[in-house]
């Protein structure tokens, strides 16, 4: 293990009736409040209504910024953070997924910002100052309601980049897994390939000597694969909505990667392809992590070969770590497919005129991934092999 310090000051708030929390949890921060959110979901399931009623009862001036994006964009977190500016906003609730909760973090730290929010997105520029918020989480996926990460989309340069800062953890997220009830089931199965996907990230790391975070990562993992497919089946059963909400939480709150990085090549290259395209962040993961996995088997191949045995239960009697190896991923991409998840980019009707310009994208800060350094001809090899 390296040595670390860690830090998560979230509160979180699990269970079912929690958003009566909510009035005391924003008392604290002011009486301006800027809600965000999405699409309309929650105006269609009635929590849009919830949470007006108790922000009422807790006196507040109410200012709204709806029509967040899924993969958000630039232009609307400046239109959040104006808002707030112009208003003299004093905190910020997050109604959502991790769209509406990536975009809230940009918000909060542009509205303490005099520059062009991009900076902060591009390193440009480090936040000093951000406004206090919180959310109410509504889709089980990126761990963004208990993590300091956002990514945003610039929809006029076609980027999409990762970034963060202890600025910008939520000072409180409410998870009720009835509010999860509606999400549709191809959202549902997106929202576990990410989970699942955060947590191959954090496996695949450049630390050695790991075992209390391998089993906790092979646990986690082996839970969402026993719950998965019973949840596509029945999207409204309380306890296996609450079991994968739990688990997007813990796989990326940064609980299972104390001490290390971990990998993150595959987000990296789907960030370039959601900036070209415009698909679902997990759609895109599910096609190319198994790649990435072929690709790097070579690297280490006993620890794709553990995560064969431990977690996609391969036999391995008789057989070289790079077979268990091999025949993990496959147990991967059918269990996946099982779901209904995409397999190749063909399926989002992508295909190889747009590869080099992908490439380079992924490739704007030099190699990448730190179980593997990639370089270009690595992440053109994996994108050829997605199509
Ligand atoms: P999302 O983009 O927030 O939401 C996807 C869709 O689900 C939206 O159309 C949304 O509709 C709908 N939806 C959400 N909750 C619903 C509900 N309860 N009922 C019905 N529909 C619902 O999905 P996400 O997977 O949570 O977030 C994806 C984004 O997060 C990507 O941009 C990805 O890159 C980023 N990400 C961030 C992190 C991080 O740590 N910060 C990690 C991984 C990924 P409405 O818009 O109508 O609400
Ligand atoms: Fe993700």
């Amino acid at each position: 293990m390296n040595a670390f310090s860690f830090y998560n000051p979230v509160k979180l708030i699990f269970g079912k009736g929690q958003l009566a929390k909510l009035p005391n949890e924003l008392a604290s921060y002011g009486q301006k409040v800027l809600v965000v959110y999405g699409g309309g979901s929650i105006k269609k399931n009635g929590l849009y209504d919830q949470v007006m009623t108790a922000l009422k009862e807790a006196d507040m001036q109410v200012f709204e910024l709806p029509g967040v994006e899924p993969n958000p964009r630039l232009s609307t977190a400046k239109r959040g953070a104006e808002i707030c500016k112009t208003e003299g906003i004093d905190v910020v609730l997050a109604v959502g997924g991790g769209s509406v909760i990536d975009c809230t973090k940009l918000i909060v730290a542009a509205a303490k910002y005099d520059g062009d929010a991009w900076d902060l997105v591009t390193r440009k520029a480090v936040p000093k100052e951000a406004l206090p918020f919180g959310t109410v989480l509504t889709l089980a996926a990126t761990g963004s309601e208990m993590n300091s990460g956002s990514v945003i989309t610039n929809e006029d340069t076609q980027e999409k980049y990762g970034w963060g800062s202890p600025l910008v953890f939520p000072k409180f997220s409410i998870l009720d897994p009835v509010h999860t009830f509606t999400v549709p089931l191809d959202q549902t199965v997106y929202g576990i390939v990410d989970m699942m996907s955060h947590m191959f990230e954090q496996y695949y790391n450049e630390a050695t000597n790991t075992p209390v975070h391998d089993e906790m990562i092979e646990g986690v993992l082996r839970v969402v694969m026993e719950t998965a497919p019973k949840l596509v089946q029945d999207l409204e059963n309380y306890e296996l909505r609450e079991t994968i909400l739990f688990a997007g939480t813990m796989g990326l709150n940064n609980f299972l990667r104390m001490g290390y990085i971990g990998d993150w090549a595959s987000h990296n290259i789907e960030h370039a392809v959601s900036a070209v395209y415009d698909i679902p962040h997990a759609g895109g993961l599910a096609i190319i992590f198994p790649r990435w996995m072929r690709h790097n088997v070579h690297v280490n191949p006993e620890r794709f070969a553990k995560l064969a045995e431990k977690v996609f239960q391969v036999d391995p009697t008789g057989k070289s770590a790079e077979e268990v190896a091999l025949e993990g991923i496959d147990r991967l991409v059918a269990f996946w497919s099982s779901l209904g998840a995409p397999t190749n980019l063909a399926d989002y009707n992508i295909d190889d005129s747009q590869i080099d310009l992908m490439v380079e994208k992924a490739m704007v800060n030099g190699k990448f991934g730190n179980f593997n350094k990639l370089d270009e001809e690595d992440t053109k090899a994996i994108l050829t092999a997605c199509l």
